[in-house]
């Protein structure tokens, strides 16, 4: 597929930077990309002029075939843009009910699902968690914003990680994940949490407190 190429402004020496746009993304074809997302790389764009990086965040499809995930990142998108992608109507044999299907509106939350589906963890469950902790997270943090909070992992554990601590000093904030309450909270509220096949939905904290009151 070809590849269309938009012009941005450089925002330091204000020269044009052609930004290739990659809107159909399948990492079983390119492995490369899903690198690049989780790295926070892929929407960087350097200036040939004065060697800048440039964050440009545009629509794109992500699919990844072997973890059956379909994600389409959309910055700043419509209210109804949900609406419009589940107005397919898809052939229920073609359906495949273990397909997720999922809508972000920012490379940090694309580069979030990615993680979680690495460890094969599932978001609904893992936003729930966030739910539950919010108020204790916030008596420690308040100026925390719902998002602020990020599923992150490293060799030795699954942990949250609050996005917005660096606090001029290095130290980013990690909350480990209690394995006991994540398959609690599995066992109990997955089924109520469940997704029609082959829809999208924006799985983030909006969506969980749509589902349960505080
Ligand atoms: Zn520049």
């Amino acid at each position: 597929m070809a590849v269309e190429i938009i012009d941005v402004v450089c925002p330091n020496c204000e020269k044009d930077i052609e930004v290739p746009m990659n809107e159909f993304i399948d990492v079983a074809e390119n492995p490369e990309y899903k690198r690049q997302i989780i790295e926070g790389d892929f929407f960087l764009n350097r200036c040939n002029n004065c060697g800048d990086n440039v964050l440009v965040e545009y629509p794109l499809m992500y699919m990844d075939p072997d973890k059956k995930l379909n994600i389409y990142m959309a910055p700043a998108h419509e209210n109804d843009l949900l609406d419009q992608l589940n107005s397919l109507d898809v052939p229920e044999a073609a359906l495949d009910t273990e397909s997720h299907f999922r809508l972000t509106s920012n490379g940090v939350s694309l580069m979030e699902k990615l993680l979680i589906f690495e460890r094969n963890r599932d978001d609904r469950i893992l936003e729930l968690y966030k739910f539950i902790i919010w108020e204790d997270v916030k008596e420690h943090w308040q100026d925390l914003e719902p998002g602020d909070l990020l599923f992150m992992f490293d060799d030795e554990e699954d942990y949250f990680v609050i996005w917005n601590s660096d606090n001029g000093n290095d130290e980013k904030l990690t909350i480990p994940i209690d394995e006991e309450l994540y398959s609690e909270l599995e066992e109990n509220y997955l089924e109520a949490l469940s997704i029609p096949p082959g829809k999208y939905a924006e799985v983030n904290q909006e969506w969980i407190s749509e589902r349960f009151e505080r």
